[in-house]
């Protein structure tokens, strides 16, 4: 090959003249081939070995680039004792490590999805980024293909994706037909995407806007907004602006993002401290200079918010490791410029830090940061706008409740990162972002098995049936989940009751609460002949919600055997029964009553509770009107098992 005989370097491939000798490789192989070789320009000789990791951007195709950096391989190893050792990280096993190792030579593609270990590091030579394409590999392409070089033609190569190239352009077929092709049936584009589906700044957001920081931080904010405008209209003096908070929260719950939101509202603007920031100034002279300097410009330009994240860094002057001179020096300094609203007026200082108690308390001491406002990590609610705030996208109630198992536990800036992940596969896809795409990057959700399914539908119908045979409530809705997230044990069916506000309390009523909350267990066992504690995730909270009313009923609303009571208190409560067998053997009774009563129920309306499991297994979440269409529908009529009210002790 005149590659070889040319010297010990391979010559720039997209300066490269054809060559007879070339392996057949498609168009978009040669521009891929292009990147890998622009990119691997060091080892780009005749010989050299190496094992190498190329990080791809957006713009990556395994199928194609695999191609292309075998092609590369077989340029500057051909011949040699080389097993095609290209691969992606992700597909990586020990063969392949072994491989790479005796061949000494190995191109490893790290797609964007894929996290770099340090095992990945040791292994490899070098980590290098993947090049961009450009218009120079296009051409070259082009002239390899010997196609004209026209700019629409390079244009389509530039911009159409990978996997639409690699379809067009096949070894068999002519690169001017595939051209065709790709003219013919251009790519959807997807839709240039709402507002609100672009990533998120927060420029323009107000407090209103927000979502998941917990209503108290909201009012404060908002409370702040007016109090700065009375402040600026010269009705109010600074003394009496609430001037300090100090905000605590685990990482990502959006402290930083709140504040600069907050500046937003209050149409002031706001400079961002650190202490680590500051911290790593260097010598004390040089950190108390950075504090005073953030200070001094938040004071030039007041009224203003400083933002001074992870304040807990200062930590205590009461620490005794051998910095405690220094810190003690800073932290006093700190509080200088904290005290008194004369020294900052018109400076509202905003503090973050995920371990308020390792702060010292001086610095959230009165006309400091005195007050201190948690942000807790998002329900499942908060995780909804906020899944809808950075997407725009909004699921559909079955994927909703997948979405919702699955980030449990989440921060808003896991969400943010879920969402960039999505949107990313999306793009690669030439698709607009969807639910479809949220959904595949969630954690792993484990399918549950149909028995299991069944057991919680069995479970879940049994409390819906008899809450509408006794006339408890009226069920709003009932789902089941056919997924759980791994490791997560929370319950996986529900069912929402309506219970009318001005029903009155009496002794019946507890009673058919009771007897709600054992139904679950009663189907079970009129079903299964048992029940048991894994298939419906809350046995035990139904058996522990029943145990506490019939104690409640005892013990504290005079509806058992005595008027005398004691104040409701689920911890005397436990107490009262772990001491009182008496007491025991009274709740024992009423539960076992109730149960009696609620399997009774089930066994005579057994068509419309399997009904309702059938409905339920088919469709994860019934609502209150179709559960009370299909029990009209599959009831047996009967005598009414509901207990008449009735008053003791009035
Ligand atoms: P913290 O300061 O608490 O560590 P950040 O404010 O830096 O958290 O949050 C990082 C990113 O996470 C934000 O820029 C934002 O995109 C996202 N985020 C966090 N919380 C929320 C939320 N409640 N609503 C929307 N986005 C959020
Ligand atoms: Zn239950």
């Amino acid at each position: 090959m005149p590659i070889q005989q040319s010297g010990k370097r391979l010559r720039v491939p997209w300066l490269r003249k054809l060559d007879e000798n070339d392996l057949p490789v498609t168009l978009p192989v040669f521009m891929a081939y292009c990147m890998v070789a622009g990119s691997l320009r060091s080892w780009n000789r005749i010989g050299t070995k190496t094992i190498v990791t190329l990080v791809t951007g957006d713009d990556f195709y395994y199928p194609v680039f695999a191609e292309a950096a075998r092609f590369f391989a077989r340029q500057i190893w051909d011949g040699q004792s080389f097993h095609g050792n290209v691969l992606q990280w992700s597909d990586k096993n020990f063969r392949h490590e072994a491989e790479a190792l005796r061949d000494e030579r190995a191109i490893l593609f790290a797609p964007l999805s894929y996290q770099i270990q340090d095992d990945d590091r040791l292994l490899s030579d070098a980590v290098v980024p993947l090049g961009p394409r450009t218009i120079r590999h296009a051409e070259a392409a082009l002239r390899r293909a010997r196609l004209p070089i026209t700019g629409e033609s390079v244009e389509l190569l530039m911009t159409e994706p990978w996997s639409r190239l690699s379809r067009a352009f096949q070894d068999r077929r002519d690169p001017l037909q595939a051209i065709q092709r790709l003219r013919s049936l251009p790519k959807a584009i997807p839709p240039a995407e709402p507002e609100a589906a672009s990533p998120p700044s927060t420029l323009g957001l107000t407090l209103s806007d927000t979502h998941g920081f917990g209503s108290g931080l909201i009012e404060w904010g908002h409370d702040l907004a007016k109090d700065i405008a009375d402040y600026k209209a010269a009705i109010i003096p600074w003394r009496d602006v609430e001037n300090g908070v100090l905000i605590s929260g685990p990482p990502g719950v959006g402290k930083t993002m709140f504040a600069s939101i907050l500046a937003n509202t209050c149409k002031i603007p706001i400079i961002y401290g650190s202490a680590s920031r500051w911290q790593e100034a260097g010598a004390l002279d040089e950190h108390l200079k950075a504090i005073r300097a953030s200070f001094e410009e938040a004071i030039e330009k007041a009224p203003s918010i400083l933002f001074i994240d992870e304040i807990d860094v200062f930590g205590s002057r009461g620490e005794t490791d051998r910095n405690s001179a220094y810190m003690r020096a800073v932290i006093t300094a700190l509080l200088q410029l904290l005290d008194g609203f004369e020294r900052r007026e018109g400076v509202v200082v905003v503090g973050a830090c995920n371990q308020p108690d390792l702060l010292d308390s001086a610095i959230t001491r009165p006309g400091r940061l005195d007050r201190h406002i948690a942000v807790p990590l998002p329900d499942a609610e908060a995780r909804r706008s906020i899944l809808k705030h950075h997407s725009g996208v909004t699921l559909c109630s079955a994927d909703y409740k997948v979405y919702e198992m699955a980030t449990e536990g989440m921060t808003g800036a896991d969400i943010e990162r879920l969402v960039r992940d999505a949107r990313r596969s999306a793009r690669r896809q030439s698709e607009r972002l969807n639910g479809d795409h949220i959904i595949r990057h969630l954690r792993p959700l484990i399918k549950l098995p149909k028995a299991y399914v069944h057991a919680l539908a069995v479970h879940e119908a049994g409390h819906a049936l008899v809450s509408h045979e006794v006339g408890y409530a009226h069920v709003a809705d009932i789902t089941i989940s056919r997924w759980r997230v791994e490791g997560d044990y929370r319950a996986l069916g529900c069912v929402e009751y309506d219970v009318a506000a001005d029903r009155p309390r009496t002794r019946s009523f507890f009673e058919n609460a009771i007897a709600v909350c054992v139904a679950g267990i009663a189907a079970e066992i009129e079903v299964f002949g048992s029940f048991s504690q894994g298939a419906a995730g809350d046995d035990a909270a139904d058996l522990n919600r029943a145990t506490e009313l019939a104690t409640a009923m005892e013990r504290a609303f005079g509806m058992g055997h005595t008027l005398a009571v004691e104040k409701f208190s689920p911890d005397a409560f436990a107490r009262m029964r772990a001491s009182d067998p008496e007491l025991r053997r009274e709740i024992h009774n009423v539960l076992a009553t109730e149960l009696e009563r609620a399997r009774s129920i089930i066994r005579m309306q057994r068509d419309a509770h399997e009904a309702l499991v059938t409905r339920l297994v088919d469709a994860d979440q019934i609502s209150g009107m179709e559960v009370d269409e299909i029990i009209r529908k599959h009831r047996r009529p009967t005598v009414s098992l509901a207990k008449p009210e009735r008053r003791v002790a009035t």
